[in-house]
């Protein structure tokens, strides 16, 4: 079995599923990957100490959005569960002294369904997703690096998030077009400390990134990324989706490996 890489995937609102060239290239991407015999997804949108294994049988989503027109709170993503996978992922971090907690009744999240419903709309693969145990940079990272030999076991893992992601800039900016030098600048800087595994950059990244206020208000979206490049030390770098989005938000989105 070949080693699976590990993701990181800037997620978009419920609103990302009407956009179809989105869809069609996260679908692109997936054709490109070996197919995962099951995957498991750390979004933005679940933090829980300690380390939390979600559901393990199919139940219905989470639509943790509030707001938004009546048919997206009828998305189906019925992907079968994943109880070996949580098992496995129980032993890792039980190994790597990291505590582990479950909680069969949280369903997924919209930060799991809607790249999925992009990547492998067909919901036939094994899903379990996991939370994020807080925000502290190093400890996400080292939730990647207990989980790193599932990736010879055929599990593709998924980081969901945004490395930038600020809800107030989209009045400002509205749609894609006309990215402020700013954004661009920290997009950037994310790209090459990322290309490059500078991984004392990144977990310092509040500190060294130009901008990062402005970026990250908030920090649950782009520590995702840290449980991705955590699971893939050393691996190649590319960045299937690029450009940005509503909010001069980045959708980069990496492979590991
Ligand atoms: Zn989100």
């Amino acid at each position: 079995m070949s080693t699976m890489p590990s993701l990181f995937i800037a997620h978009g609102s419920p609103f990302q599923l009407e956009d179809k060239p989105w869809l069609a290239a996260m679908h692109a991407w997936a054709q490109t990957l070996p197919r995962p015999k099951e995957i498991l997804v750390l979004s933005a949108h679940w933090e829980a100490a300690p380390t939390t294994i979600g559901a393990i049988k199919t139940i219905p989503l989470i639509y943790d959005f509030y707001g938004f027109p009546a048919h997206m709170y009828r998305t189906q993503y019925a992907s079968p569960g994943a109880p070996a996978l949580a098992d496995r992922v129980q032993a890792l971090l039980t190994a790597a002294k990291q505590p582990v907690a479950r909680a069969p009744e949280r369903g997924l999240d919209h930060g799991v369904y809607v790249p999925l419903l992009g990547m492998y709309p067909h919901a036939d693969i094994p899903v379990l997703q996991v939370s994020l145990p807080s925000m502290d940079a190093a400890e996400v990272y080292g939730v990647g690096q207990a989980l790193a030999p599932l990736r010879n076991e055929g599990v593709l893992i998924v980081g969901s998030g945004f490395l930038s992601h600020n809800l107030r800039l989209l009045r400002e900016y509205p749609t894609g077009q006309h990215v402020p030098p700013w954004a661009v600048e920290f997009d950037n800087w994310c790209a090459e400390a990322i290309a490059n595994h500078n991984i004392p950059a990144l977990l310092d990244y509040r500190n060294q990134a130009p901008h990062v206020g402005k970026a990250l208000p908030t920090h649950e979206h782009f520590v995702p990324v840290l449980a991705a490049i955590g699971a893939a030390e050393k691996a190649a770098v590319t960045f299937p989706i690029t450009g940005f989005g509503p909010g001069a938000m980045t959708m980069r989105s990496v492979q590991f490996g």
